[in-house]
């Protein structure tokens, strides 16, 4: 019945996301989710939206969330943009930010959504190769592009890269846009946010589903100069006028307002994360220093795709990409003490 379709849905290749599977007792760790609740200060907010008022529109402009936004990171209110989860967010920049005639650049193992988005904004493209120790090499972006982006830390490798060399990557560049998608730099990076106000190329990009647990409500944002926030906003006002409900609105705002909470979350992830480290090193794994919420690892005597099917069999879901230069590797969340051991046990079992 294709012939219904416009012509360029044939071609399109949409991402595939990790699997929601409804078994239960799984030890889920194969989309980086959180492993802790959201704030119970965003539940109890968002639970006091639940009624009556449900009958109104949402305010399209999410003014207590951006208003929230900015005073965690101290900018002003119109340097925040927030979407419908940090792909909403992303899909809206690659529309509105990097559809030129020179390629966006990206790295060739990066967010497997962007090559995605290109196919449906129509961006041509090029990925520069990660170095063998799995590293961004800065100086491979100096150039001629239509904009840049990449993940910080990257995934899923969970490579960090240095805020100065982020800076460099605005600088090499200072006529596109450079995207730096932090979905996880809350586990250990520093964020480039405090470079927005120098840089009137730099866009940053965060989500909620990750450090603030909130990936079931898909909440991102962005921060940048105005002027990118304005194309961002003249996208969406052009797409979905509300695209965050009432209740979305209220529990992001109050996971931002919600510091202590986040913090010590964000706390026991990273020490969950070394331990994690550990136990893998001593089962002979190889582990790239992570700065996420998640670790990539592979064995040098056992093959990825058979360590992530005997996981399986031990009711442990891992992330394992078929993809070139990291078939080997297997993606794992970090979750739980509990989940952790399990996965760790299930492994030893394995190797
Ligand atoms: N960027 C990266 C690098 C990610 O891994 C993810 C999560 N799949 C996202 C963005 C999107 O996150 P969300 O849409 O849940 O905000």
């Amino acid at each position: 019945m294709s012939q219904f379709w416009s012509p360029f849905v044939k071609d399109l290749v949409p991402y595939v996301p990790g699997e929601q599977p409804k078994i239960a007792d799984l030890v889920k760790l194969n989309t980086n989710e959180n492993p802790y609740g959201p704030s119970p200060k965003a539940i109890a907010a968002m639970q006091a939206v639940i009624g009556d008022e449900l009958r109104l529109y949402p305010d399209p402009n999410c003014d207590v969330l951006k208003n929230a936004i900015a005073a965690y990171y101290n900018v002003p209110a119109n340097y925040v943009f927030v979407g419908n989860g940090s792909d909403e967010v992303l899909a809206h920049a690659f529309h509105g930010l990097f559809q030129h005639e020179a390629p966006l650049l990206f790295p060739d193992i990066s967010y497997s959504f962007y090559p995605v988005y290109c196919g449906l904004y129509g961006v041509s493209f090029e990925q520069i190769p990660l170095d063998d120790a799995f590293c961004i090499r800065v100086e491979d972006y100096a150039r001629e592009n239509g904009g840049i982006i990449f993940p910080n830390p990257n995934a899923p490798t969970g490579r960090l890269l240095a805020l100065d060399a982020v800076e460099q990557m605005c600088q090499q560049s200072p006529n596109s846009v450079v995207l730096v998608d932090e979905a996880y730099i809350d586990f250990g990076g520093e964020t480039a946010v405090g470079l927005v106000a120098t840089y009137p190329n730099l866009l940053v990009c965060q989500t909620l589903s990750k450090s603030r647990s909130l990936a079931g409500s898909r909440v991102g944002l962005a921060i940048g100069q105005p002027h990118l926030i304005e194309a961002l906003e003249r996208v969406k006002n052009s797409f979905n006028s509300y695209p965050l409900d009432r209740a979305a609105i209220v529990g992001a705002a109050e996971a931002f307002n919600d510091r202590e909470y986040f913090e010590a979350t964000c706390a026991k992830v990273i020490a969950s994360r070394e331990q994690v480290v550990e136990g893998l090193e001593t089962l002979g794994f190889e582990v790239l220093p992570s700065a996420a919420n998640f670790v990539f690892a592979r064995h040098p005597k056992h093959e990825g795709s058979v360590l992530a099917q005997g996981l399986r069999e031990r009711n442990v879901i891992v992330r394992h990409f078929k993809a070139p230069r990291i078939d080997q590797f297997l993606r794992i969340t970090i979750g739980t003490d509990t989940q952790n051991q399990a996965l760790l046990t299930a492994l030893k079992a394995l190797v």
